[in-house]
């Protein structure tokens, strides 16, 4: 049988390919090890928060199907950091994990175009030694396809690690991808082994909830969606609860360190530093006397709590013990122990900015396999891998998302150009224009290309484009009216409890002030008092952020021009101070004719690029 598009796995990236594909009008198969696990939820039964909450913000903007569905089955939600500017802040939800599952195992099996196939995929069908064709499984089907999409998460060749016992598997109790990496490895990608871990799940019924602290969500939650009604939006909301560990938590793990498979030397991969396991963190910060936990709920049913903060591999009866010195937890029933895995990752810097591979012609990785955790960045990966098969297909030019546009393409930048040693998650800090890349702004920057791709509809686009009007009508009429100071003016100020101006502002500078609020705004520029809240909100934002915006589009401006720089052929890296000698070969090996394409090669970070910048400048 043949198809346009063949993924392989069904998790949040897995997810997002077949459904862009499909949507894109390709023929696409899903083949997946367990059917019923088809976004399942490995780890935590969240979705967002800081930086993740942009991903799914911008993939929705795209047309994927992570924010729709959190929304759909979201049981808290919550804005982090909503004290602070709208640039740092992260949405966040708990989501119901099973009905999670329900939703996305539904739209797959009801998406035109979309087969699913149970089965595991064993091998690749190469021609030409390099030419991937289609795929193989382990029942012995063949399945033939234009482009083949990896996305098998924690299972090639996973190994579970629960104190000195070990077994294999893809997930607890899921069996592993065996073969697979052994054929990648053959075709001359660099493979390598990353782990990572997860905490107990504790019976609800078993908690005492009432020593610990309530964690509500927000009284008025915001949908993930640009798609969902905001208006209708009012989802039933369950509490986390916060507790700690103890010093007694501690001395139970110091004791056992001898136990623990991260120390022992049996787990050989590397770990998300940003992610720690209980054992790792009672070890690093020895100075703490107490760790946070928070217990979220897994489900709407509410009687399966998992731990977030003591994700760990040490052995059960530790894992009893510790758990019991938990205040609210002496008596606690555990329902799954916590576990490290170790899994198979391919090198992401074997990737072009498409997500195909550079050896291997036709074959695209997305997700965890590229070294990254967290379901949003998976989901990311996995949606733009896609687009890239359909729109290489159809003799296409990639959609690469740039830095300055995208979270997005931060991500896949940073993990094609760099690589990690580690598991890569994303943060505010990576984006050099954070600033620009709101969480509230993903569809005007991003749904364009949704739409020509056919994964945004035309009515939801028409939303976008009015939001786009309203705000630059806003922007225009604010930046070019003086805000003098006469005497009616200076009355408004000192009503409103703002500051003076001493001569005169423009408006958009005194409405972008942080103390001003939606009732003050529609006093100081009354024409605009009409608008909706929310487009009300958004003009606000665009105000606060008016300066800073400016700024930065003139670096962009700047980078731009400066990236169109040509390298003259004869330019010798060598002795330039300040690139580190792996650069520097890197560098002579490919000789790349401008600044652009040396910014593509793997390892060239923008740091080195501003280094050469500053020489071929000099040298006039
Ligand atoms: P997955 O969600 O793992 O999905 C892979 C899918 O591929 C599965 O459905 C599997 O059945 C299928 N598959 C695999 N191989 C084959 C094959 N050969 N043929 C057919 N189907 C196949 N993330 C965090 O952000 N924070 C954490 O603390 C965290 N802890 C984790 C702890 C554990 C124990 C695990 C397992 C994961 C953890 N993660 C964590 C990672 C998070 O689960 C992943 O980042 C995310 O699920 C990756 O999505 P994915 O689509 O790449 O892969």
């Amino acid at each position: 049988m043949s198809y346009d598009v063949i993924v392989v796995g069904g998790g949040h990236a897995g997810i997002e390919a077949c459904l862009a594909a499909a949507r894109m009008g390709k023929k696409t198969l899903l083949i997946t090890m367990l059917v019923e696990q088809i976004g399942a939820a490995s780890c935590n039964p969240a979705v967002g928060g800081l930086a993740k909450g942009h991903l799914v913000r911008e993939l929705d903007a795209i047309g994927g199907e992570m924010g729709l569905c959190t929304d759909a089955t979201g049981i808290q939600f919550r804005i982090l950091n909503a004290s602070k500017g709208a640039a740092v802040q992260g949405s966040r939800a708990q989501i119901d994990m099973d009905e999670y599952r329900t939703y996305m195992r539904k739209v797959c099996h009801s998406t035109p175009n979309l087969e699913v196939y149970q089965d595991e995929v064993a091998s690749l069908l190469v021609k030409n030694e390099n030419e991937v064709y289609g795929v193989k499984t382990k029942l012995g089907e063949e399945f033939e396809a234009k482009k083949v999409i990896i996305t098998t998460g924690t299972f090639m060749k996973g190994l579970v690690h629960i104190g000195e016992s070990q077994y294999e598997a893809g997930r607890a109790w899921e069996l592993p991808s065996s073969t697979l990496s052994t054929q990648l490895k053959e075709l001359g990608l660099r493979v390598g082994r990353l782990k990572t871990g997860t905490p107990a799940r504790l019976d609800g019924d078993s908690i005492d909830f009432s020593v610990m602290d309530m964690h509500g969500g927000d009284p008025m939650p915001s949908p993930f969606s640009f798609r969902t009604d905001k208006s209708k939006f009012s989802p039933t909301q369950y509490p986390c609860y916060i507790t700690y560990t103890s010093e007694k938590t501690h001395e139970i793990i110091r004791s056992n360190f001898y136990r623990a498979p991260l120390f022992t030397g049996q787990i050989e991969g590397l770990g998300p530093r940003y992610c720690p396991s209980i054992e790792d963190k009672v070890n690093r910060f020895a100075e703490r006397d107490r760790h946070q936990l928070f217990l979220e709920p897994q489900t709407a049913m509410c009687t399966e709590y998992y731990i977030n903060g003591l994700s760990t591999s040490l052995p059960i009866d530790v894992q009893k013990e510790m758990i019991h010195s938990i205040v609210g937890l002496e008596n606690a029933k555990i329902i799954r122990y916590g576990y490290a895995i170790e899994y198979d990752y391919v090198d992401p810097t074997e990737l072009k900015h498409t997500l195909e591979t550079k050896k291997v012609k036709n074959l695209y990785n997305a997700g965890q396999i590229n070294a990254t955790t967290g379901y949003e960045e998976a989901a990311s990966q996995g949606l733009m891998a896609s687009i890239n098969a359909c729109l290489a297909i159809d003799g296409k030019e990639p959609f690469i998302l740039r830095r300055d546009e995208a979270y997005i393409g931060v991500l896949i930048d940073d993990l094609v150009t760099k690589g990690t040693n580690e598991p890569y998650r994303m943060f505010t800090s990576r984006a050099e224009y954070r600033l620009l890349l709101r969480e509230e702004n993903a569809d005007l920057r991003l749904s364009q290309y949704g739409h020509e791709f056919g994964l945004i509809d035309d009515e939801t686009f028409e939303k976008v484009e009015h939001k786009r009007k309203v705000l630059a009508d806003a922007v225009e009429l604010m930046s070019n009216e003086w805000f003098t100071s006469k005497k009616e003016n200076l009355e408004l100020l000192e009503e409103l409890g703002e500051d003076r101006i001493k001569d005169r502002a423009l408006l958009i500078d005194v409405v972008g002030r942080n103390t001003v609020t939606k009732e003050k705004f529609d006093r100081l520029v009354p024409n605009l008092s009409e608008l909706d809240n929310y487009l009300k909100e958004q003009v606000l934002i665009e105000a606060k952020y008016y300066r800073y915006i400016q700024k930065q589009q003139k670096q962009i401006e700047k980078m731009k021009k400066m990236l169109k720089m040509k390298i003259p052929e004869n330019f010798s890296f060598k002795g330039i101070s300040g690139l580190s000698n792996e650069v520097i070969e890197k560098l002579e090996k490919f000789r790349p004719p401008t600044l652009f394409n040396a910014s593509e090669i793997s390892g060239i970070t923008p740091a080195a690029v501003d280094i050469i910048h500053l020489h071929l400048n000099a040298l006039g």
